[in-house]
């Protein structure tokens, strides 16, 4: 016979519910459980202003909890391996003690998110609306990109054209020196922007959800009394590895 003690959380916040589970070791499995035994614990006044502190301030380090307590940080030892064994403090090093119910971004996401598009796009490769597909095909080759934003007069986003839209032309045996490149580009509203500002995980994520490979970067403009959006930038599917090469790098 074994007796195994088990806290719980409970939903409430000053009381913490421990079961005693008796179960026949000789079987070796939970499903032979003899008896369990349910105990209330109600939380002590320092504990629950412990969860009151970290509930206001978390993550907060237990020096800092310590000092709002006016107590020095040995003392408030037994009350945190309590309350993070009770499962309703978390603690991880260098951050300190959390609300377990409350989820807090890892170093990691932070990091992540915090790298702009403004600070990884590349330069944009535009073409005109009226362009040739055979004069867009060598714009790509001589660029070196894979997909070509459309504009129109003005500068205004138009649409993008992507490798396969144009393999896809040349296969169909059309006379891409006739047919102007607007009647294969992917057309505005449908095509998916990022601006400067949003996170280049935002961006990564667009290319993931959208299956493609890559994003104007653009800004509002405003010409002949028409609103549009301008291309300043282009994320690609190379620009978010690079970023990846550098985060790896010690
Ligand atoms: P490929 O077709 O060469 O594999 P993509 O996966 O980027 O390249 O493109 C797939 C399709 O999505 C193409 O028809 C292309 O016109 C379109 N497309 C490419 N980029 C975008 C974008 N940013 N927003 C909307 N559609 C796009």
């Amino acid at each position: 016979m074994t007796i195994i003690p088990k806290f719980f959380p409970l939903k409430m916040v000053n009381y913490i519910l421990k079961c005693v589970i008796v179960y026949d070791s000789n079987v070796g499995n939970n499903d032979n459980i003899i008896e369990c035994e349910v105990v209330i614990i109600r939380l002590t006044k320092r504990q629950e202003q412990i969860i009151k502190i970290v509930e206001e301030h978390g993550p907060i380090i237990g020096e800092d909890i310590a000092d709002l307590l006016g107590v020095v940080r040995a003392t408030l030892r037994p009350d945190f391996a309590l309350l993070t064994k009770a499962g309703l403090l978390k603690a991880r090093p260098r951050v300190g003690y959390y609300l377990a119910s409350k989820k807090i971004p890892s170093q990691t996401a932070e990091t992540v998110k915090g790298m702009k598009v403004a600070d990884w796009k590349s330069a944009p490769v535009v073409v005109e609306e009226n362009v040739t597909v055979y004069d867009a095909i060598v714009n790509l080759f001589l660029n070196d990109v894979g997909t070509l934003y459309i504009i129109s007069e003005g500068g205004i986003l138009e649409g993008v054209v992507s490798r396969k839209d144009l393999l896809k032309i040349v296969l169909g045996q059309a006379d891409i020196h006739k047919i102007p490149i607007n009647v294969i580009m992917t057309r505005m509203p449908n095509v998916v922007t990022v601006t400067a500002d949003d996170s280049l995980w935002e961006a990564a994520k667009k290319l993931v959800d959208h299956e493609i490979d890559s994003l104007p970067v653009v800004q509002p403009i405003f010409h002949n009394g028409r609103e549009g959006l301008e291309v300043i930038g282009r994320i690609t599917k190379s620009n978010i590895t690079k970023a990846f090469v550098e985060l790896g790098v010690d």
